[in-house]
This record gives structure tokens, C-alpha cells and sequence, in this order.
């Protein structure tokens, strides 16, 4: 006999286990199935891990230049084995942290492979048998995988994908990174400081080439300094792996040799077609198609996350997942302005953007006005010894209003949230006191000249 939920969320990620969270505390019976690890992506395979080889590798560099700060550091050199340790050690601390969470909100954790029926029949198969529920209300938070390359198909060896490339048995003496976006970008400079000779290769014009121009300059100037090479207007055309390094050749004719090849040319809703089929889903291209209430084609089953193809970010996943959940669990709540979700890339530097971009103003012909903070001429950073940062506020002259925030530097990530906050009207701005010295007073620069009040000569 089937066991009935309220509602049953399928998909246990960031987007997955929030929707979850949600119901649960607005007192429906829930049930979330997850065939892999609780966390999913953002956990097991990209934002923690990720940000764990980032943090060891940014120790690594400023250590590397603790000479410059009176600070003798006689050899600041990798331990891959300690590295891949901690990671994993955070991995399972989190996921443990998860059950928890998950047992608290009285949330029926169900581990294996979901297939639907129909709207209301979802079946799980896993090593130790088969369940059959019955839902109220279906949310599928399936999350998205890589994109492979026909030409260089994955093999899990030389031709890698992030997951791989998370977890390496070695540290590799070089490393071709097909694709200059958020993914491909992080890796670079994580390998790099680990003594991987890294180099890029971007189609398209730029490194970054979602963000304005200003920032893929200054990341590409950066990452020049940090020993990585940027080829852009380039297309990998092939890899011949019968030799160790493979040899990666370029559209122009170009042969690079790599130890290991990380395709990272974005990722694709991992929408499995029985449920789609099962439950005849309006899509949009591979994404499932929703409205700006998270609800698909089909009345009472919600989609979030990477499965719906909107940001591809854990937080863009979760915001979707609180809007699905109230209105899964009666409510009628509506997404907001997308624009409005920041986008944050932990390169060294660190990006992060929130808002119109500079670019995107300009295409639409808005009277814009933008206002510069450089990390360059701010006490803190310049004690910190980091000058390398950026931050711009666009305003829009018309309206008054600051439209967007662009920022490049360490923390920037960590800004982004503060800076959400201060797009809008430009009155409340003027009230703030920024504390000093901090390389908060960079966004207070920024907002300054935006507004027409610029505090120092730049
Ligand atoms: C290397 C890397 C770094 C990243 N870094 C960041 C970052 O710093 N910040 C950021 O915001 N985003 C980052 N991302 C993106 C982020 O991981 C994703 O946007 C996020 O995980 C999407 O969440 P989700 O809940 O939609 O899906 P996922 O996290 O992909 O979770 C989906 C889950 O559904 C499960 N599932 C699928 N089908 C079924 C089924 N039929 N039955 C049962 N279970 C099923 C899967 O096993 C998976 O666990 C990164 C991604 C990668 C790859």
C-alpha cells in the first residue's frame, strides 16, 4: 500500500533540501528522495568542495607573499593527501549536519531512484526494495549535470569533468581548461596555486564573458600574474590521448600539451525523461518550464533548482525551493526580478555582481552614471596588502536609482548580499556609516561617485 505525503520533493540538493525544510515547517507531511548524497551538487561536487581546494590554495598564495608583509615563511608547498582530507572531512560533517535537519523537521528521508506514475504517484527503487507514496503536491529539484563536449567525450581520466577534478588522485603537473566560465575560472586559479601549469581555453571573446568587459580585464590581468594562460577566440578541436601528455589541438592549428583536460562549458538541467514523459511537462529547451510560481505545465508539481535552467547557483536553487514550498503547502507567493539573485565567482580575485550590469544598461540606451571604488587607494586593503580590487555602482540618472553593483576583490563574495541591499531608491544610502578603515569604504566610494558626490580625487 502506498504511504501518502502531503508533499514529496524529489531531489535532496541545495534547492531540493530547502523546499523540504519549508514545508516541513508549515506543517505538512513531507517526503524527500534522494538517490545519491543529501546536499547534492552544491555539497558532494561543486560549491563546498570547490570553495574547500579555493581556501587551501588561497592560504597557499598569500603565504607565498608573506616576505612582502615582514613575514618569513621559509616554503609554503601543497599536502594534497591533508587537502583532499579536509574536504572530505567537511563533506561529511555537513551531510551529517543535513540528517539532522532533516530528522528535527520530521521530514521522511527516502533514499533511492524516483520514477512518477503520474502527478500523484511517485515510486522509489533502491537496494532495498521498492516504496510507493502518494503525494499531494510533487517538487522536482533534479539539479543539472555536466555538459560534455561531443568531440572530447568524458573518460574520467585525462578528459575530466568538475567532479573529477575535485578529487584527483595527484596534484597534475598541467591542466587545459576548456571554457572560461564561473567553473572553469575557480579551477584555474585553485590548480595554479597548487603548481599546475593551467592554461584556458574560452571560445568566446573574454574570460567571464556573463560579466561587463572591466571584469574579465582585470581577472584576465590577474590570472596572468598567477601564471595562468587565457587563450580566448578559441575552439579545442580534439585531444590525442596515446600520449602522456595528451595533445590538446586548437581550431588554429595550435597544439597544447596536458596532463588532464577539465571540460567545463556550462551545465544542463539533469531532467530524466520517464518523469518528464510520465507527467507530459511543457520544457523549455532540456530546462522543465515553470511560471514565476515555480509550478510546471502540470497543476501541483513544482520545479526548482538547475532543473529549471533560471541561475544555476545554490542560492538562486533555495530561493526557488522557499517560493515552490509556499505554494505547494498553500500559499501564492511569486519569484522576484532574477537580476536580483547575485552572481559571485570565487576566483582570486573573488567576482560578484547583483543587479543590471554596466553593458546591458548601455544596450538599452539608459542614461547611466557609473561611480568607482578601487581597493588600491583603501587603508584596509592597502594593510592587508590587496590592491588588486574594484568595485562599480551604476545609477540610473532617469530613476535615480542604483541599478546595479559589480564588484572585483577579496571578499567580494561576501559584499554582494550588503550591496542587494542598497539597490534602489538613493536616499537610505546617504545614512550609512561605513566603518573605518574596512574595504567596505570601496562600495561607499563606489556609491558616492554614483551619486555624484565623489569623497576623493580617484
Ligand atoms: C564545481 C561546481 C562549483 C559550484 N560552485 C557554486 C558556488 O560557489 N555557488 C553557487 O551558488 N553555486 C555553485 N555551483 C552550482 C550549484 O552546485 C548548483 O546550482 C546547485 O547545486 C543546484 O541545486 P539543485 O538543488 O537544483 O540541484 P542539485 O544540487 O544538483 O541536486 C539535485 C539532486 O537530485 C538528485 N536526483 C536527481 N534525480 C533524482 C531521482 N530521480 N531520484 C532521486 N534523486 C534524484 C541528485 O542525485 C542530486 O543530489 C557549483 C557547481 C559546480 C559543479
Amino acid at each position: 500500500m502506498a504511504e501518502r505525503f502531503d508533499v514529496v520533493v524529489i531531489g535532496a540538493g541545495p534547492g531540493g533540501f530547502r523546499a523540504a525544510r519549508r514545508c516541513a515547517q508549515r506543517g505538512a507531511s513531507v517526503a524527500m528522495i534522494e538517490k545519491e548524497h543529501v546536499g547534492g551538487t552544491c555539497l558532494n561536487v561543486g560549491c563546498i568542495p570547490s570553495k574547500t581546494l579555493l581556501a587551501s590554495a588561497h592560504l597557499l598564495l598569500r603565504a607565498r607573499r608573506a616576505g612582502e608583509m615582514g613575514i618569513d615563511i621559509p616554503s609554503a608547498t601543497p599536502n594534497w593527501a591533508k587537502i583532499q582530507q579536509r574536504r572530505e572531512a567537511i563533506l561529511t560533517g555537513i551531510r551529517k549536519g543535513m540528517l539532522g535537519t532533516v530528522k528535527a523537521h520530521k521530514i521522511t528521508h527516502i533514499e533511492g531512484c524516483a520514477t512518477v506514475a503520474a502527478p500523484g504517484r511517485i515510486r522509489v527503487e533502491s537496494s532495498s526494495g521498492t516504496r510507493e507514496l502518494e503525494a499531494g503536491k510533487l517538487i522536482l529539484a533534479t539539479g543539472s549535470e555536466s555538459i560534455q563536449l561531443r568531440n572530447i567525450p568524458f573518460d574520467g581520466q585525462v578528459v575530466i569533468s568538475s567532479k573529477e577534478a575535485l578529487s584527483l588522485p595527484q596534484i597534475p603537473p598541467s591542466m587545459l581548461i576548456v571554457g572560461g566560465g564561473v567553473i572553469g575560472c575557480e579551477m584555474a586559479c585553485a590548480y595554479a596555486a597548487f603548481g599546475t601549469k593551467v592554461t584556458i581555453v574560452e571560445a568566446l571573446e573574454r574570460l567571464l564573458p556573463m560579466e561587463d568587459a572591466w571584469i574579465s580585464r582585470l581577472l584576465e590581468r590577474e590570472f596572468k600574474n598567477q601564471g595562468i594562460e587565457a587563450i580566448t577566440s578559441r575552439k579545442v578541436m580534439s585531444v590525442d590521448k596515446s600520449t602522456t601528455p595528451a595533445k590538446v589541438s586548437l581550431d588554429n592549428g595550435q597544439i597544447i600539451a596536458a596532463e588532464k583536460v577539465l571540460v567545463a562549458v556550462g551545465r544542463r538541467p539533469a531532467t530524466d525523461s520517464q518523469i518528464v514523459q510520465a507527467l507530459h511537462l511543457e520544457m523549455n529547451g532540456p530546462a522543465i518550464k515553470v511560471n514565476r510560481k515555480m509550478e510546471t505545465s502540470v497543476p501541483g508539481v513544482y520545479a526548482i533548482g538547475d532543473a529549471v535552467g533560471t541561475t544555476n547557483l545554490a542560492h538562486g536553487a533555495t530561493a526557488e525551493g522557499e517560493i515552490a514550498a509556499a505554494n505547494a503547502a498553500g500559499g501564492n507567493e511569486e519569484m522576484l526580478d532574477y537580476a536580483l539573485i547575485p552572481r559571485v565567482v570565487f576566483t582570486f580575485p573573488e567576482v560578484a555582481s547583483v543587479g543590471q550590469s554596466e553593458e546591458k544598461c548601455q544596450a538599452q540606451g539608459r542614461d547611466i552614471t557609473i561611480g568607482k571604488g578601487f581597493y588600491r587607494g583603501n587603508g584596509r586593503c592597502l594593510a592587508e596588502n590587496d590592491t588588486g580590487g574594484q568595485f562599480h555602482a551604476v545609477r540610473d540618472n532617469a530613476m535615480n536609482e542604483i541599478v546595479g553593483i559589480s564588484m572585483v576583490g577579496d571578499l567580494a563574495t561576501e559584499f554582494i548580499a550588503f550591496a542587494r541591499t542598497l539597490l534602489g531608491t538613493v536616499e537610505p544610502i546617504r545614512q550609512i556609516t561605513f566603518p573605518h578603515p574596512t574595504v567596505s569604504e570601496t562600495l561607499e566610494d563606489a556609491m558616492h561617485e554614483a551619486l555624484g558626490e565623489l569623497l576623493f580625487e580617484q
